[in-house]
């Protein structure tokens, strides 16, 4: 079971406007938005999927744009994911601070684990942050409006405030395998075995002090990590059931990949999500995310659907 987890696969936040969220995430970042459809679990609601040009495991954020339906603001705190990282390109850290001065949005320019950081908010409050590194092989969305050189890459790390770190520790290394590999202030370091650095890393941050935080518009709802056979989510699964005691859902069908879900003793909602079958099993490549797509038991309520969702403004996703 040890090798099972192969690093990050998705963030899923709760935000507040689909249109800024789409603007923000598709122009300002240049993401491509590569899936467009309703959360499974609540039709009323958009499923933005932005990621590289195939959206592959761990080049994905995702966001299900709240507003008006009658949703909290979300409290930050313990037992939640509180920073998104993406990954650029070292020398694209002058571009980007070029870029939000441009844009006025607001930044803040650290160093993290050696890397140069510019740390920043979504339009619902998120923190994001972009890190220079040289360790990312992964091609990023390059046919936007952002070139390659310059583009995000996905995902580089998520981190964690938790209240009692040893349980979270204990849980990362024995059942996901992760070993630690550096710690700085109150953040520990932990990523996959399967090497590399970004799209694989996950900071513990220690909030001892913290208050647990609420789930609502502006915070992350649940981290996904990328398995790749059913039959070892399988197995995982009856770990965490079995061996652990942990409430986990049955295998959940998510169209483009399989997932369960659970907390983990920080309190995080944990998703496993397979990397088969992705993004292009219902829509040509060339054409990700410009349709409105449904789960197949959905499609009889289409009509009402896309009555009820707000309408977004396309922008041109290439120059
Ligand atoms: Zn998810």
């Amino acid at each position: 079971m040890q090798n099972f987890i192969k690093g990050l696969h998705h963030l899923t936040a709760t935000v507040n406007d689909a249109q800024e969220d789409y603007d923000f995430y598709t122009q300002l970042l240049g993401l491509r938005l590569v899936k467009t459809t309703v959360n499974f679990d609540n039709n009323q609601v958009y499923h933005f999927y932005y990621g590289n040009k195939l959206g592959e495991p761990s080049t994905i954020m995702t966001t299900f744009p709240y507003k008006g339906q009658g949703v909290r603001d979300g409290v930050k705190g313990t037992g939640q994911v509180m920073i998104t990282s993406f990954s650029i390109a070292k020398e694209a850290i002058g571009f980007w601070k070029a870029r939000f001065t441009e844009y006025n949005l607001a930044f803040t320019e650290v160093e993290k684990f050696g890397n140069p950081v510019l740390m920043f908010e979504d339009p619902s409050g998120l923190e994001l942050e972009l890190v220079g590194n040289d360790h990312d092989a992964r091609a990023p969305w390059s046919e936007g409006h952002i070139s390659g050189e310059n583009a995000i890459k996905g995902l580089y790390a998520v981190t964690m405030s938790i209240k009692d770190v040893e349980p979270t520790y204990q849980f990362l290394k024995e059942t996901f395998g992760f070993i630690e590999v550096a710690t700085e202030g109150n953040i520990k370091r932990f990523r996959s075995l399967n090497g590399g650095e970004a799209g694989t890393l996950l900071d513990v941050r220690n909030d001892a002090d913290g208050e647990r935080g609420l789930n609502g518009l502006g915070t992350v709802h649940h981290v996904a990590f990328r398995i790749e056979k059913n039959e070892e989510q399988m197995q995982l699964r009856e770990h965490l059931v079995n061996n652990l005691g942990l409430k986990v859902t049955e295998l959940k069908d998510r169209k483009y990949f399989q997932s369960i879900y659970f907390r983990i003793p920080g309190g995080v909602l944990f998703e496993v999500a397979t990397i088969d079958p992705g993004f292009a099993i219902d829509e040509p490549v060339d054409h990700l995310g410009e349709e409105l797509k449904l789960p197949e038991w959905e499609e009889v309520n289409r009509t009402q659907i896309e009555a009820n969702l707000p309408k977004i403004e396309r922008k041109t996703q290439t120059v």
